[in-house]
């Protein structure tokens, strides 16, 4: 039987064509009936998605789902930040991801925020408990984190400053999970710390996002996947049962909830709830 307390949510990024709009609405028709706690949508940095975001939240809301829009603060100012915020709020919306967010490569103003435990600590300051804070965080380390060590003193930060939650990078090994919250706990960190979950749709794409983020790809999975070469269906296919023994793994032991990170497709991580039970 699945535990109703633990969180199931999804995550999309505002479309940017008529056709990734079609696409989106295919998805969340496909999601729904599985009633995650909420859908997410993703904010690019400097508010560059602002609008894109906030529509795509207000959409999924009027079909009588429950959404919670991502907010980053790099490249952005106070003011601009205080009205999304304001923006937020005024549509009733009291569930937010907050990021520090990328700054695009040749950008050089950072804005006025440095830092995501910086933008947690506005958001409080504005709008008091208005808003369920939800935060990042990295069991295999930021890519740009120091040491192991300064990057959990990071994420204490963002829990000091006010976040209620927070949502992991994917990862593909659960030791790194599990080392991770342990270290949490250890400092006192007692907010639930939700396992973010890539389905794997290409062997490249994955290739590409993990390099970027830091995620790490095991070996025997990195060579799996390229003995497919471009067999799609066999990519999926065996994605499917690694990620979704990984997740069958997590819930054994213990983890507060999944977050999926869809990329706005629907099925893998359909087939991987139903094959779950959740
Ligand atoms: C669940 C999830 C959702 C995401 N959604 C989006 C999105 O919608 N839009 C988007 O643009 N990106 C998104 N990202 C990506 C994220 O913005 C990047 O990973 C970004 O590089 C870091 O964001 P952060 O909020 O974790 O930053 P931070 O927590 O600020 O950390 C960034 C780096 O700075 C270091 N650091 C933090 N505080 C300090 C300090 N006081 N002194 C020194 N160093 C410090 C940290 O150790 C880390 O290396 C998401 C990531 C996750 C896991």
């Amino acid at each position: 039987m699945p535990d109703k307390r633990k969180v199931y949510s999804v995550e999309f990024y505002p479309p940017r064509s008529p056709e990734g709009v079609a696409k989106l609405r295919a998805a969340r028709t496909e999601l729904a009936p599985l009633k995650p706690a909420f859908f997410s949508v993703t904010f690019g940095a400097g508010g560059s998605t602002r609008e894109g975001t906030l529509s795509t939240v207000l959409e999924i809301r009027d079909e009588g789902l429950p959404a919670a829009p991502h907010i980053s603060c790099i490249g952005g100012s106070r003011e601009s930040l205080r009205d999304v915020l304001a923006q937020y709020r005024s549509h009733g919306i009291r569930h937010l991801v907050a990021l520090r967010g990328d700054l695009p490569s040749g950008a050089a103003d950072v804005g006025d925020f440095r830092y995501a435990s910086d933008l947690v600590g506005f958001i409080r300051q504005e709008t008091g408990d208005w808003f369920h804070i939800d935060v990042a965080a990295y069991p295999e380390y930021h890519p740009q984190a120091r040491s192991s060590g300064d990057d959990l003193t990071n994420f204490v930060r963002k829990v000091e400053a006010g976040a209620d939650s927070a949502i992991t990078q994917y990862f593909f090994n659960a030791d790194a999970y599990w080392h991770f919250v342990e270290a949490c706990a250890a400092r006192g960190v007692t907010v639930p710390i939700v396992a973010g979950i890539m389905p794997i749709l290409s062997a490249s794409g994955l290739a590409r996002f993990s390099d970027n983020c830091g995620a790490e790809i095991p070996r025997w999975i990195r060579k799996k996947l390229e003995g497919f070469g471009d067999d799609t269906a066999s990519v999926r296919a065996f994605g499917l049962d690694v990620v979704t023994a990984l997740c069958a793994g997590l819930i054994e032991d213990g983890v507060p909830g999944l977050h999926f990170y869809t990329l706005n497709s629907a099925s893998l991580t359909a087939k991987i709830w139903q094959r779950l039970g959740l």
